[in-house]
């Protein structure tokens, strides 16, 4: 059977473009569909400085399509932030005459399954792959179907960033959700937001520090501004430093954090460590409705009682959709819904001690990233579910592991 494309990508963060370079480079023909625009998670931290600096936020494929196509390829050591990564990167990699012919913005994958067999026929057999994957697309904000399109492989590269793991003990209300912030703000913008008003952060990783970091200097100028930062664990030093790490920003943040939460009194701050937030809901305003205005927390823990507050900025990292491949034969892990195999090594490699670093964690291999569905594979942040350690490097080595495995593709003389 021949089929339009040999292979669908779906999204266009930086694992789904890595993807594309990589299939065009081994002559595939392949369509990338994203739902939004290239980059649509990053652009919502642009702002943020990165960890990481370019030699590890690119590839030499992806440098050398800069380079053939005259834009000019970033000093490696530096650092860039999230803004600067898609300006200098991504975007024109996107935009090349390579790739741009073959990518669909505003178009969201709502459905993936086989031509002619069901998620429980052929049960991990391979004979499977004779089905193409059909991947039903709509456009972006409708659920409604628009087309359907088939390929033999397929490479889900849709990222965490869509969905925000709970951070209440029991669900809360989804008016009530959706005033809640779990993007990492731009203060530096929003500073009329916060200043004079009850903050709380909720969450103990990187990107909750960063808030805190952001946030304190509104705090010790602007009289009434506070901060509550909510910590399951009760640790005197919130952040685990990454032993002998190497990338500097990171480890200066948690120095800095770890400074502030262990100083006797920051001006604006309370730490309630040892505390959940069991529930939360909206402050009615006058005539009973809600306008987002407020929030009153009840919390469980050291700090047990309730709380109120102005923002409310969660940050307690982001889960993977596992419904958009559910009608395929994938294994995932049943603690972080990533790929099973991928989280063991992950884990095997890491275990529990937090301060492993992940950048010295192997590239996994190419069994870790197959499924039981033949010629599927997930990649980038997805594949490492809600594990919150995943770097753009491993999902460089992830893009090299699948191509090199797949057989180049075929094309018969007309
Ligand atoms: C604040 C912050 C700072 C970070 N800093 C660093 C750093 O310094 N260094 C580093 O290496 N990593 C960093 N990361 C981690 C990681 O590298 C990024 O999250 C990165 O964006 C992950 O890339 P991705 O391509 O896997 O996913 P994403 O960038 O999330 O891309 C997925 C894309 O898929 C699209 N999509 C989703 N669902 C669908 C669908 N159904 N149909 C079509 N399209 C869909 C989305 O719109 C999105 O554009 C950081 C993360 C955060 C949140």
């Amino acid at each position: 059977m021949t089929y339009p494309v040999d292979l669908i990508i779906v999204g266009g963060g930086p694992a789904g473009i890595e993807a594309a370079l990589a299939a065009s480079h081994k002559g595939f023909r392949f369509i990338l569909v994203e739902a939004g625009e290239i980059g649509a998670s990053i652009r919502r931290w642009g702002h943020v400085r990165m960890f990481s600096p370019w030699e590890h936020n690119t590839s030499p494929l992806g440098r050398k399509t800069l380079a053939v196509h005259g834009h000019p390829v970033p000093d490696l050591a530096a650092v860039p932030t999230g803004a600067e990564y898609l300006e200098h990167y991504l975007h024109p990699i996107a935009q090349s005459p390579e790739l741009a012919p073959s990518i669909r913005t505003g178009t969201r994958v709502i459905a993936v399954g086989r031509a002619g067999i069901g998620k429980s026929d052929l049960i991990g057999d391979p004979r499977r792959a004779d089905h193409p994957f059909q991947v039903t697309l709509a456009r972006a904000g409708s659920s409604d179907p628009v087309s359907v399109v088939e390929a033999p492989i397929l490479i889900d590269a849709s990222g965490v960033y869509d969905q925000p793991s709970p951070f209440t003990e029991v669900a809360v209300a989804q008016e009530c959700e959706a005033s809640v912030d779990h993007y990492i703000p731009d203060v530096a913008s929003q500073r009329g937001r916060y200043a004079g008003k009850h903050t709380v952060i909720v969450g103990g990783g990187f990107s909750a520090a960063t808030a805190l970091r952001d946030l304190l200097p509104i705090a010790a100028e602007v009289a009434g501004t506070r901060i509550s930062w909510i910590l399951r664990n009760a640790d005197r030093k919130p952040l685990t430093a990454v032993r002998d790490d190497v990338l500097p920003e990171r480890a200066r943040l948690v120095e800095e954090i770890n400074r502030i939460a262990t100083s006797a009194d920051v001006p604006g701050l309370t730490i309630l460590r040892g505390t959940r937030i069991r529930s939360l809901v909206q402050l009615p305003i006058e005539g009973g409705s809600t306008d987002g205005s407020g929030f009153e927390l009840s919390l469980a823990g050291d700090h047990a009682g309730t709380l109120t507050a102005d923002h409310v900025l969660a940050l307690t990292g982001y889960r993977p959709d596992t419904a958009l491949l559910a009608e395929c034969q994938v294994h995932l892990c049943y603690a972080s819904d990533g790929l099973m195999k991928l989280s063991a090594a992950l884990l095997g490699a890491m275990g529990d001690d937090s301060a492993a670093d992940c950048m010295a964690v192997p590239a996994a291999g190419i069994e870790t990233l197959r499924s039981p569905e033949p010629n599927l594979f997930v990649i980038g942040n997805k594949s490492y579910g809600r594990f919150s350690h995943y770097l753009l490097r491993s999902g460089i080595e992830q893009v090299e592991t699948v191509f090199d495995a797949l057989p180049a593709p075929v094309r018969t003389a007309k």
